[in-house]
């Protein structure tokens, strides 16, 4: 090369641009984002395109709430924050119902969306898709941040990032103006304006005396208890808990997605003497387990009004919530976990026997109760949840590598108790809102992180939420089977109606000619053996599949387990 050609390429160099489309798409390399879930329109197509054309994986959803929930079960099982991309206004609200819920579910997220002009929104002239997106996110998320210059976006996605995975992992919104996106500069320059976070969620380590405190109180306790929640499935101290419930003997209770963290056949697992156990154990130690809603707040009578309560938590305000907590540990559970292995001498905690045989004498007696029903349920025709749940708990029992998604009301709680989990992070469902649509998004996202074959059981009216991601998973090729639980309606499909039209709970639907449509392969059974004909089938073939059970309609309870907390109208008011 001679001298006048390399002097050309440095002025060429020095003129070289960027813009912030192409400075988003560095940051996100940079702090080693591998996939965007997302849906393009105006004002981030390009944005998607340049990721994909820079190596980053971009799958495109038909809604955002569902690209949203992906980003979000992402965010739970690689704890690094899931990004989701959302167009301005509608696109970005769809996608904020997503945000929100994993911010109330902890589960680290960033949702990246395009917004319109800022002169003309402020001022309320009429915008195309107009709204004031950051003021509109805020309430719902951990934090949410507007970038106003190119040469902040490095700065925007870094703080998002740190914020979204530290401390309680939650939902961050970055908000990017289109005339952000559009800016052009000087391309070494701006290189300079970005940086990687290091160390997004560091460790936190527990204050001593409270460790030591615990330990006390764990020895003293004739029947502790242990309750391990998703928090601890996050933290991914897998071997630290291990480690603590066996050489402690504690009986523990899994949280349906702890489920897996110790294999569901433990001999310690208290699963099956669940009430029991709340109502007696005198010490519980909670790990990464809110004592909220899902634990009846900790209140008498389902627990033992006397209960002295340990928390692990990561979030300091959780603490004293619901019920005084006498050992307060704040920290990240493996930090904790480890210190609790490391201080409590050998043999200091243990349990006594007559604790573990009282647990077991219960557990004897609810599991001989349940044989009854599993049975009766088995040959029963037309068929029952029970007996489609015991064909796909035989399948998967022989494929413990299968992520498990699960939403609906009878399908959700049916299908928590009789499928065993037998890996850690192997079950994700709809968590603490209970909410219903997470189902193609969080297995799309189980699909794509795990590299695992995912199987999503859902209710036949939990699954319409976002059943048009069929098309998507079977656009991007993902061994996704979507078991559905269809008995024709919202709890149960046989309510009469009271007018011309349906009753509102009523549904209609063979769901196996909606795959086919888009080239998966769609199957109807009718008894439990055509539905584990099928599932292994499908699951050996690793094509998109789903399988519609037919379920009798009269099968199923109106609010599944929580019917408490639906109010019903006078049967004749005035
Ligand atoms: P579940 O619904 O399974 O009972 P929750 O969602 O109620 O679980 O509780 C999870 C808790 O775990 C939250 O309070 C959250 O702050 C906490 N948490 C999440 N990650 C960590 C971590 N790495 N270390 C400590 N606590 C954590």
């Amino acid at each position: 090369m001679t001298a006048a050609t390399i002097d050309d390429t440095e002025a060429t160099d020095a003129r070289a641009l960027t813009d912030g489309i192409h400075l988003v798409v560095d940051a996100l390399r940079l702090n080693n984002v591998h996939t965007i879930y997302g849906l393009v329109g105006i004002p981030i197509t390009d944005l998607a395109r340049t990721a994909q054309a820079s190596g980053i994986r971009y799958i495109g959803f038909r809604h955002e709430s569902a690209a949203g929930h992906a980003a979000a079960a992402a965010g739970f099982l690689t704890q690094k924050p899931g990004i989701c991309l959302t167009v301005s206004a509608p696109g970005f609200l769809n996608g904020l119902v997503a945000l929100a819920n994993a911010t109330t579910n902890c589960f680290p997220m960033v949702q990246i969306s395009g917004s319109s002009e800022r002169h003309l929104v402020d001022l309320q002239r009429g915008d195309y898709e107009e709204m004031d997106q950051l003021a509109a996110a805020r309430p719902f998320v951990k934090a949410a941040y507007r970038v106003s210059r190119a040469q902040d976006i490095g700065r925007g996605v870094a703080r998002a990032i740190r914020t979204a995975a530290s401390g309680r992992p939650g939902g961050v919104y970055l908000d990017i103006p289109a005339a952000v996106l559009g800016e052009v500069l000087d391309a070494k320059s701006a290189a300079e304006t970005l940086w990687r976070v290091i160390d997004p969620a560091p460790r936190q380590l527990p204050d001593l005396d409270s460790v030591d405190t615990a330990i006390e109180l764990l020895a003293t306790a004739q029947r502790p208890l242990i309750v391990l929640g998703k928090g601890a499935a996050y933290a991914q101290a897998d071997e630290q808990i291990k480690e603590f419930v066996e050489s402690t003997g504690v009986p523990y209770l899994p949280m349906s997605m702890a489920k897996g963290l110790l294999p569901d056949d433990h001999p310690q697992s208290a699963a099956t003497s669940r009430s029991l156990a709340l109502r007696r154990a005198d010490v519980v130690l909670l790990v990464g387990a809110r004592l909220n809603w899902l634990l009846g707040h900790g209140d008498a009578p389902q627990w033992n009004p006397d209960a002295k309560f340990i928390q692990i938590d990561i979030e300091a305000s959780e603490m004293d919530s619901n019920q005084p907590i006498a050992a307060p540990l704040v920290g990240d559970i493996g930090s904790v976990m480890q210190a609790l292995v490391d201080r409590a001498k050998p043999g200091q905690i243990s349990t006594s026997p007559q604790w573990r045989a009282e647990l077991a004498a219960k557990a004897e007696q609810n599991v001989a109760k349940m044989a009854d029903r599993l049975a009766a349920a088995r040959i029963a025709a037309p068929m029952k949840f029970l007996g489609a749940l015991q064909a796909i708990r035989d399948v998967l029992r022989d494929n413990p590598q299968v992520c498990v998604v699960n939403e609906g009301a009878n399908a959700l709680d049916l299908a928590r108790n009789t499928i065993g989990m037998y890996r850690p992070r192997r079950r994700l469902d709809s968590g603490t809102w209970g909410v219903m649509g997470i189902g193609m998004g969080y297995a799309i996202a189980a699909a794509v992180e795990t590299g695992e074959p995912v199987v999503a059981i859902e209710g036949d009216s939990a699954f319409g939420f976002s059943g048009m991601e069929l098309e998507t998973i079977c656009r991007y090729k993902l061994p996704i089977v979507t078991v559905i639980l269809n008995n024709s309606g919202v709890y149960r499909g046989d309510e009469l109606s009271g007018s011309e039209d349906p009753a509102p709970t009523a549904l209609e639907a063979h769901h196996e000619f909606m795959i086919k449509a888009f080239g998966g392969a769609g199957y109807r059974a009718e008894t439990p053996d055509e539905v584990s004909a099928a599932l292994r089938e499908v699951l050996a073939s690793g094509r998109p599949a789903l399988i519609d059970c037919l379920i009798d309609p009269s099968d199923g309870t109106e609010s599944g387990n929580i019917a408490h907390l639906n109010p019903k109208g006078i049967t004749n008011p005035g």
